[in-house]
């Protein structure tokens, strides 16, 4: 079954709004195991519109598309499919008590165009709409295309989706087929192209499952999907071994919740000192829930006055060892993990650009981690702007402390 969606929208083409509708459509229906084989965005336009509504009735089985249901000058998606099928609008008496409904619960009167929304096609069903006016539809073996579903969904993500929950989903369940599952490997400190050498042989062995590679500035993770649960944890068992300590976790999750879960399972505790990444390197752990069982705090040492003021650094060694240095990095992280009392004190300093810093080019990342039986420190070049560095920073940072 070919299945494609089709976001409707002029501000859809702009920078202003990204289409989120058709991600989660596509979510659900892989869910019910119906994958989506095309998705389009179109502006607000008669002709580019019509062009592809028919393109979409050639060749596709189920066509979703969002927006374009409300009652302005602009949205004219149910006039133009029924024009092209050749079938009149009629007026669905629920969907116009609705909109009187909705209107009336506000002690407002609806203005007479609100009714152009109660206008369905002929033939085909109105979907009410119980967070705002515009009735969705669906239309099943539409004229001279039998076996074909249109179902069209207002453009509000709110009303598109409960619209989704209560009308739609029940009456695509039939259609369902083996629900997919997901297999996700996160691997952390290893570059894609890397990865995608290693796992090649593999992934070929395992080639009914069907695979990605997808990579972010923090991690890359390697996908796999496939529709026999066995086939997925057989995989599982044979990729563990391969990617081994560069494995980060395995199903939900991200390094900073692979850090997280190592450090309490050891009974552990962590403090950061940081500098380049300002704070960035707590955040992303308190951003998880239960962080504190693990992650005591620490300073954000942003100048070379917080450094001595906070941690105590020396004003003079630090001028000479610099403020972005291995060396300072060393010391402030045995600083930090002295002053709380942690297991491990980890360090950042560096250059997020977008200035050279002393001989330190833009990207250079100097991480130290202190711990009992002494200080490990790296030294490492990110690319990127300023904001990608600092975040490959803690990337990096997270990735010291798990392995
Ligand atoms: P409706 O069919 O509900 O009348 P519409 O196209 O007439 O939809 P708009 O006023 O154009 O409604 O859009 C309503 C809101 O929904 C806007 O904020 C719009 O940006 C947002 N929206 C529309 N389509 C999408 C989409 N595909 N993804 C995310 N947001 C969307
Ligand atoms: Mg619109």
């Amino acid at each position: 079954m070919r299945i494609e969606c089709i976001a409707i929208g002029t501000e859809l083409l702009t920078t202003r709004r990204l289409d989120t509708n058709s991600v989660w459509l596509a979510e659900r229906l892989a869910e019910l195991g119906l994958g989506l084989s095309l998705k389009t965005a179109v502006g607000d336009s008669r002709e580019d519109l019509a062009e592809v509504f028919r393109a979409a009735l050639e060749r596709s089985d189920l066509i979703l598309t969002t927006g374009g249901l409300g009652p302005t000058f602009d949205d004219f998606t149910k006039e133009l499919f029924a024009e092209i099928l050749g079938v009149p609008l009629r007026e669905d008496a629920q969907s116009r008590a609705d909109i009187l409904a909705f209107y009336e619960a506000r002690q407002r009167v609806p203005p007479p165009a609100n009714f152009k929304q109660a206008l369905i096609p002929e033939g085909a069903v109105a979907l009410r709409n119980q967070v705002g006016t515009a009735p969705g539809v669906l239309w099943v073996d539409p004229p001279g295309h039998p076996g074909t579903r249109i179902l069209m969904f207002p453009g509000v993500p709110r009303e598109m989706k409960r619209m989704w929950e209560e009308h739609a989903l029940p009456r695509l369940r039939s259609l369902a087929g083996r629900p997919v599952h997901t297999l996700r490997l996160v691997v952390g400190g290893v570059p894609e192209s890397t990865l995608d050498q290693r796992t090649q042989e593999l992934r070929e062995r395992h080639g009914q499952l069907d695979w990605t590679i997808l990579a972010s500035l923090t991690q890359v993770e390697l996908l796999a999907r496939g529709d026999d649960p066995v086939a997925l944890e057989r995989a599982r068992a044979d990729f563990e071994p391969l990617l081994d300590a560069d494995l980060a976790c395995v199903g939900e999750g991200n390094l900073e919740d692979a850090v997280l879960d190592r450090l309490k399972v050891r009974g552990e505790t962590l403090a950061v000192a940081e500098s380049m990444t300002g704070g960035l390197l707590a955040s992303r752990l308190t951003a998880i829930p239960g962080a504190s069982a693990a992650f005591l705090g620490g300073a954000t040492v942003y100048s070379a006055q917080a450094k001595s003021a906070l941690l105590g650094l020396d004003p003079a060694t630090l001028a000479t060892e610099g403020t972005v240095s291995e060396a300072t990095s060393r010391r402030l992280a045995e600083a930090v993990r002295a002053k709380l009392g942690a297991t491990w004190g980890l360090a950042v300093t560096g250059n997020a650009g977008p200035g050279a810093e002393g001989d330190a080019p833009v990207g250079t990342v100097h991480l130290a981690l202190a711990g009992q039986d002494g200080t490990d420190s790296r030294t490492f070049h990110v690319p990127g702007d300023r904001s990608e560095v600092q975040l490959r920073g803690t990337a990096r940072a997270l990735d010291l402390l798990r392995r």
